[in-house]
């Protein structure tokens, strides 16, 4: 063979751990790289880390709601501590998988960071190895806008390591992970403020959604500020922090916590030496067959900006897997009903068009609402209400989006996500009976159109 290796993956995330492993079962010869985690993002601190926080902050209402049916909680401490280590053990205990994963399908593993010298060659630790291909799966990096004070911010790469819980902590952003760990840190206690600079936070969730959780984080006492932005962050002799917005207000706090998007991850990966090119907001640019400008370097997930989430990558990994050693089964990712949840508090679940993407594609739609306080809380003092919403085509009774804000939304748009994409109509949702007695069954029990 006249390279090292058929492809040479570097970045052991989500998407390049797929990539390699599916491509090595295929046949292929195979070396990944990673210079930080095993799993990446995703694993590291991403989705899993952060779902154990969020369940770690739900028990806080569950201890409330628990005296309407007969119990009598002893008095609730939290402790930071114990939390993260054993979150950091079950993430050891993953990272372990990982390897084992890779080591099994017969990848060759290095660890550390690599950097492309030429189309067909990698360098990591001093060494040098050429490849058929190589794919690109490094992933993203947080970015905080460089602000006065910036550097006395964290982003989610450091929340998950915190020494002790903060008191007072001020998230900025309106996206997934502003909202799921001001979720979190308003759960386990944490005086919390969420600032956003615009009018409503989630831009491009439909609007009942984003109303919905606006409503149920304020009732459950979150200080949200919108059309707010930080201009200067000074810290204080006593280590807190102070935070000038550019109206002039003043907030104090003990941690600010930015969440204001990610940028593909390219430090030092030697793209220079290469004829791979970037678009416009930096992310690395591929073809339907995510090959780059570069014939013999791919690239996939949160590095080529298209859908930042795992089971993307994962989708994507496996296609690059099947194009390069088996075309035969090669089918492209549809990108169209991509189901995703956003682990607020409540949860936040949706699938297909927001009424507003609808509407705007030209699509004449019926929309159907329903709003209720869910069965579980009726013996509690607990005011929390559920948001279920489908969209559907006036004139082919197709179901174009499914979006919820309740608890499990995530877990019910799983499945409604396979009935759109099999093309569910409203008769089919209303010829389906119902689970009774349960929330998601309302979906289908939805008659009375609430705008047209
Ligand atoms: P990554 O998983 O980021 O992997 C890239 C890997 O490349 C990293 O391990 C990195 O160390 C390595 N690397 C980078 N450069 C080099 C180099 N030069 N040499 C060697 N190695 C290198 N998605 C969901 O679907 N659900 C969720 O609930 C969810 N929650 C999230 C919560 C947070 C806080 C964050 C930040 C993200 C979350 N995501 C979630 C998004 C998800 O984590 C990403 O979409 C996914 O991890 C992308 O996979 P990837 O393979 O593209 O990159
Ligand atoms: P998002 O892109 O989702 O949100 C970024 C937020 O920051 C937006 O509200 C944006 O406002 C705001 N923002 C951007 N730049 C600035 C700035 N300079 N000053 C003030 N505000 C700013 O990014 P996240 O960091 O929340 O998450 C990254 C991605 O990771 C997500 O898009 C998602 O794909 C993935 N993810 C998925 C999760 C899940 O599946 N549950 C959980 C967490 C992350 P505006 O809207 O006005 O542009």
């Amino acid at each position: 063979m006249p390279y090292d290796f058929d492809l040479y993956v570097i970045g052991a995330g989500s998407g390049g751990v797929r990539a390699a492993r599916f491509s090595a079962g295929f046949g292929a010869k195979v070396a990944v790289a990673e210079s930080r985690y095993l799993g990446g993002t995703c694993v590291n601190v991403g989705c899993v880390p952060k779902k154990l926080l969020v369940y770690g902050a739900h028990f806080a209402e569950d201890f409330g709601q628990s005296q309407g049916f007969g119990w009598t909680p002893g008095e609730a401490k939290f402790d930071w501590a114990t939390l993260i280590a054993n979150k950091d053990r079950e993430i050891n205990r993953l990272n372990g998988i990982y390897r084992d994963l890779l080591v099994n399908s017969g990848v060759t593993l290095h660890e550390g960071h690599a950097k492309i010298v030429d189309p067909h060659t990698v360098e990591i630790n001093g060494e040098r190895y050429t490849a058929k291909n190589i794919l690109i799966a490094t992933g993203g990096w947080p970015q905080i806008p460089e602000i006065p004070g910036h550097e006395h911010a964290i982003s989610s790469n450091q929340a998950f390591f915190l020494n002790k819980l903060p008191k007072r902590v001020l998230v900025v952003g309106g996206g997934y992970i502003a909202v799921e760990f001001a979720g979190i840190f308003h759960g386990l206690g944490s005086e919390t403020t969420l600032l956003y600079r615009g009018d409503l936070f989630l831009r491009g969730f439909d609007g009942s959604v984003r109303k919905q959780l606006q409503e149920e984080l304020t009732k459950r006492g979150m200080n949200l500020q919108f059309n707010s932005d930080i201009e200067r962050i000074d810290k204080q002799a006593d280590g807190s922090l102070t935070a000038t917005l550019k109206d002039g207000r003043q907030l104090e706090a003990d941690c600010i916590f930015y969440a204001t998007g990610r940028r593909p991850m390219l430090d030092n990966l030697g793209l220079e030496n290469t004829g791979v090119t970037l678009d416009r907001k930096g992310f690395v640019e591929v073809d339907e067959m995510y090959q780059t400008a570069e014939p013999s370097i791919l690239a996939l997930g949160d590095v080529i900006g298209r859908v930042q989430l795992t089971p993307v990558a994962l989708a994507e990994g496996m296609a690059v897997a099947r194009r390069l050693f088996k075309p035969e089964q090669y089918r492209p990712v549809d990108y169209k009903m991509i189901p995703t949840a956003v682990f607020s508090l409540p949860n936040i679940g949706t699938v297909g068009l927001t009424e507003e993407e609808a509407r705007e594609a030209g699509h004449e739609v019926v929309i159907f609402e329903s709003n209720f306080r869910p069965m579980k809380f009726s013996l509690t003092e607990c005011q929390e209400r559920t948001l279920m919403k489908l969209v559907v085509d006036a004139k082919t009774d197709k179901i174009l989006g499914c979006h919820m804000v309740g608890p499990e939304a995530g877990e019910i748009v799983q499945g409604l996500a396979i009935a759109l994409k099999s093309g569910a109509t409203k008769r089919h949702f209303d010829e389906t009976i119902a689970v009774h007695p349960t929330s998601a069954e309302e979906f289908v029990t939805m008659r009375t159109p609430v705008a047209g």
